[in-house]
């Protein structure tokens, strides 16, 4: 039996010395071998971008890598997740010895958490700490522990972008792992908003009515944390914060944990209810600030290690000087950079690279023109901006022709017949086809839409 973990190891050290080392990280070690058919090693790649790649500029190498190995093998196919099922299943139907299944399929467990939000991945620093050590204190003690002091409820609050859904993940996860007898629930406050509208309309009978109602408050009053993210939200929502007044109520007597967030203290929000406003100051209230130049150094290094990317300390000083306000928004820029210099085959992003990775990165959508688009199309396909507006139909170029049509009417309000003249003097119906064929296959296909979201990301979009 020939074990193709084996194989790849040893194509991989043929590999060295063949490719920088950023390259490597990139692109080549998070391939996984998931089986052989046709004598062919199929390998499974993180993302529908670092496929295209690593078929673009790398399978010649991986192949002749290959080659060296002691396998029959004759080449090197690449696939994400989405078709690996395909595979499986050819396999099951195929019964050919010839076809090895890689036996260690790493089964893990679904988890309402985001794994890459933990407190191991969160920068401290001074805007931060208090809300960071009572989240910690909480998820060690959730509730009314005797003998602690107890955080109930923790509120947090803070601009947008700064970690407040980091902190309740990591609460989360922390529990899983340590407590996880424990029932936590997380909900944003749009979906609890969703879950309780839901619960007192669409029905036609009042029995039914109660019934779903019941089964509403009995979701969110049988756990032993509830946390909602993002309490703002319930301003001028009477009905909502009558029932979130109850449930906060019957957990709060039973000493069950209860972690609320806002964008601003419970005092600012409006129309929020005198009895829910107190419950909400009634704990633990954290406010979490904007992080100073060190932190958000220190924020871009933990990203890079994590992530696997590399870029110089010029670039790091310049991304934490120009993004000061919204970590989320720092991690987009540090991602654009790494992405757009890989788009360039600059694998190592100096800072001219990064200057002009992030050079539309102000304000955008109304600076933006189709031009931009097509642009940002065109470098992430690496189809000339000609073949885009062309008739020409190779599916490779039709492909990005319709998601550059598709972002043109999404991002621009151009009348359908100046997007037709944009694209080769192209019959308005065909742009409607493209659009609408494209907001399908958005919604339904996950590559489609990785694509598109990349797209966006080079557009600041
Ligand atoms: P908020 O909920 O406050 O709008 P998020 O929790 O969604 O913000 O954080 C935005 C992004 O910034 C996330 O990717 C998060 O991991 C990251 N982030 C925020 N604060 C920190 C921090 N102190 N250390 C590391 N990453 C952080
Ligand atoms: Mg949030």
């Amino acid at each position: 039996m020939i074990d193709i973990n084996k194989i790849w190891q040893e194509t991989l050290s043929n590999l060295s010395g063949e490719i920088t080392a950023i390259a490597y990280t990139l692109w080549i070690d998070n391939l996984v071998p998931v089986c052989v058919k046709d004598n062919v090693l199929i390998l499974l790649a993180p993302s529908l971008n670092a496929k295209m790649t690593v078929n673009k500029n790398y399978k010649d190498i991986v192949r002749k890598a290959l080659s060296k190995t002691k396998s029959s093998f004759i080449d090197v196919d690449f696939i994400i997740d989405e078709e690996k099922s395909f595979y499986t299943e050819e396999i099951d139907s195929f019964h050919d010895n010839q076809i090895i299944i890689n036996s260690a399929p790493p089964v893990k467990k679904q988890s309402q958490f985001i794994a890459r939000y933990t407190f191991d991945n969160f920068v401290v620093g001074e805007s931060n700490k208090l809300a960071f050590h009572a989240a910690q204190s909480v998820a060690q003690n959730p509730g009314s522990a005797e003998g602690f002091l107890s955080f109930n409820p923790l509120f947090i609050y803070g601009d947008v972008g700064l970690g407040k859904t980091h902190l309740l993940h990591s609460i989360g996860n922390y529990l899983s792992d340590n407590l996880p007898s424990k029932k936590v629930l997380y909900v944003a406050t749009e979906k609890l908003t969703n879950d309780y509208v839901e619960a007192i309309s669409n029905t036609s009978s009042s029995d039914k009515s109660a019934f779903n109602f019941r089964n509403f408050r009995e979701k969110y009053r049988n756990v032993d944390v509830l946390m909602i993210d993002d309490v703002q939200f319930l301003q001028k929502k009477t009905g909502l914060q009558d029932v979130v007044f109850h449930i906060f109520n019957d957990l709060y007597q039973s000493g069950k944990q209860i972690i609320l967030t806002s964008d601003r203290p419970p005092k600012e929000i409006g129309t929020l209810e005198d009895r829910l406003r107190s419950r909400f100051e009634g704990g633990l209230l954290a406010d979490i600030g904007t992080p100073n130049l060190e932190m958000r150094v220190a924020i871009i290094k933990k990203k890079m290690i994590h992530e696997k990317i590399a870029v110089n300390d010029e670039v790091i000083y310049y991304l934490a000087e120009q993004f000061d306000s919204n970590i989320r928004e720092l991690e987009g820029a540090l991602t654009k950079v790494v992405l757009y210099a890989n788009l360039i085959n600059k694998p190592y992003p100096d800072i001219n690279v990064a200057k002009e990775a992030l050079k539309n990165n102000a304000p955008k959508k109304e600076g933006m023109d189709s031009s931009d688009i097509i642009n940002a199309v065109s470098t992430y396909f690496r189809i000339s901006k000609n073949d885009i507006v062309s008739k020409k139909k190779t599916k490779d170029i039709a492909e990005a022709r319709m998601i550059a049509i598709y972002l043109v009417t999404e991002l621009l309000n151009l009348p359908l017949v100046t997007i037709g003249q944009l694209f080769g003097g192209r019959d308005h119906t065909t742009i409607i086809y493209s659009r609408d064929k494209m907001i399908s296959l958005v919604k339904e296909n996950k590559e489609t839409a990785r694509v598109v979201k990349d797209i966006k990301a080079l557009l600041n979009a």
